[in-house]
Parts: structure tokens; sequence; C-alpha cells
């Protein structure tokens, strides 16, 4: 059995290859009915993908993915049922969309040097035209045969120590969290386990989410395997936090994370979603 709920998602309005209205679709063709759209550092496709949602019967959760700069590292913070409205919140993705902007054409200077022409005008064209992620420089370069697959554009090209790395300089933690409440929302750690964090280094992270007022911590992630399912299962007691659980869908053509194939929370955490009114969904934690 599949969880019904998917709270993390991207479109083309960030990284992701479908339209909000397309992911949408697939994502009530696939079974989910609980739906967070959650694109990195904007909250521009969540109208689309609201009416669309309304026609296919699906409830479309309206998020955000807070790029964050904690302790030296990018890490990132879901923001969940946030008010698209609010000026708080937006203003401050405005501040990383315009650090993008500046990091983009950067990352296009740093792989000129490196002998690969217009790679900032590549990746533009790859993105909406709006929001630049690495994710758009690495298909760019998949597409001019330059590397084999995205994965290895980013080992070679896009990581600390490689040519077209600029590093982050996104929001703290504090700021992230305070647009996120400001804006009537609730916040989740996403996907914890990439972050090659040592135990204690994440332990402080989560110590220091919780005494912030943050709610959440990604439990089941696309990026997830069985064994950090477990382990995050336990983080979240001992923090005495919730658990969300999400894809992270960027692609129909990743085929090992796919909208609707998510495994249910382990039984002994509290969902993000047990507080939400109005939603009702099937099977989502598996009993004990
Ligand atoms: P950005 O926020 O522009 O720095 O890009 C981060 C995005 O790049 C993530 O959300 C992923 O979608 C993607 N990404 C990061 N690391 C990798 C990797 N090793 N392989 C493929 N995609 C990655
Ligand atoms: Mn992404
Ligand atoms: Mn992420
Ligand atoms: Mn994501």
């Amino acid at each position: 059995m599949f969880c019904r709920y998917d709270l993390h998602s991207h479109s083309t309005a960030s990284d992701g290859t479908l339209s909000p209205a397309a992911l949408v679709r697939l994502a009530s063709e696939a079974g989910v009915q609980i739906l967070a759209l959650t694109d990195h550092d904007t909250v521009a496709g969540i109208r689309e993908a609201r009416e669309v949602a309304e026609t296919c019967g699906i409830q479309l959760i309206s998020g955000v993915e807070v790029s964050v700069t904690w302790s030296r590292q990018t890490v990132h913070i879901v923001g969940l049922n946030v008010d698209t409205e609010s000026r708080v919140l937006g203003d401050g993705l405005q501040t990383l969309r315009d650090f993008r902007d500046w990091r983009a054409r950067e990352i296009g200077k740093r792989l000129q040097t490196a002998g690969i022409q217009n790679a900032f005008e590549g990746a533009l064209a790859h993105s909406n035209g709006t929001l630049v992620s690495r994710t758009h420089f690495a298909r760019m370069l998949v597409e001019r045969g330059v590397v084999e697959d995205e994965r290895k554009v980013f080992k070679h090209y896009l990581v600390q120590g490689k040519p077209g790395h600029v590093p982050g300089n996104w929001a703290s933690l504090e700021n992230a969290l305070e647009w996120i409440h400001q804006a009537g929302g609730e916040a989740v750690i996403a996907h914890p386990a990439r972050y090659k964090m040592t135990r204690t280094k994440l332990r402080r992270l989560f110590g220091e989410f919780q005494e912030l007022g943050g709610e959440a911590i990604e439990v089941v992630s696309g990026s997830h395997g069985r064994d950090d399912c477990i382990s995050m299962a336990k983080h979240t007691n001992d923090f005495g936090l919730l658990a969300s659980a999400g894809s992270d869908f960027h692609s129909p053509e990743n085929p090992w994370v796919a909208l609707g194939r998510l495994p249910l929370l382990p039984g002994d955490c509290r969902p993000i979603w047990d507080g939400w009114s109005g939603v009702e969904a099937g099977a989502s934690r598996l009993a004990g």
C-alpha cells in the first residue's frame, strides 16, 4: 500500500520538467490524494496547480522549498500550507531569487573559464526564463553531450571544488522559519538523509530547528532508503517533531522517484497532516 500524501514536488516554476497542471494530473492518475507543490524559492506555480487540482479531485497544499545556508551548508526547508499572498514570505523568496540570478550568471562565467561556452544562456533556455537552478545547467550539459547524465554534471562541475561551483548564500534557518510562519505555514526539514551530515551535526540541526519553532522532518522521502526512514522517525520522536512524506518528484524521466509510490510513514511517528482540517485520505501510516 502506498501513501496517499505527497508533500514535496516540483514543476517548471522551478526545476521540475512538468507544468503545474501536468504535475497535478499525473499525481491524480498515480493515486495521490493530497499533493503539495513545493518549488524552490517560489510559489509562482501554485495558482495553476490549484485550478487543475479542483477539476481532478486532488487536494492541493500550497508549498515552497526554501533554500537555507546553515553551518556553511545548504539545507532545504519545505513550507506547507503557506499563504501565497504573504508579503513577508514573498519578499523573503525574492531575495533568494535575486541571489539565484546572480549565481546563475556567475556559474556561467566559471564554466566559460572551464571551456564551456554560453552556459548561462543554455541553462536559461532550459528554465522557464525566470528561475535558474543548477538542475538547468545539468540538463543543458547532458543535452549538449558534454556529460552523460545529470548526476555526473553535479559531481564533476557543480559541487564544491569543481569548476562551476559557487558557494550558497541563502536564507538563515531563522529567516526561513520566520517567513513560513508569518505566511501561516508549517516548516519541514526536507530530505535530511541527503545532507551527509554526521549524526551529531544532524541532531544539532534538528535541535535548532525545533527551538526556532519548526514543525516536522521529512521521514519518508524519495531520496531516503528504508533505514533512513526508520532513523528519521526516531529523530522526530526524540525532538518532539512531526513527520512528513514527500517524493521530491522533478520529472517522469527519473525512474527512481515517482509520484504515488511513497511508502507509508512508520507507525510510531505523528504525521504532520493529523491536525489538518478538511483533509481526508485513506491509509497514510503503518499500524502501530
Ligand atoms: P539549486 O537549488 O539551484 O542549487 O539546485 C539544487 C537542485 O539540484 C536540487 O533540488 C536537485 O533537484 C538537484 N540536485 C542536487 N544535487 C544533485 C545531484 N547530485 N544529482 C542530480 N541532481 C541534483
Ligand atoms: Mn530540485
Ligand atoms: Mn531539496
Ligand atoms: Mn525538492
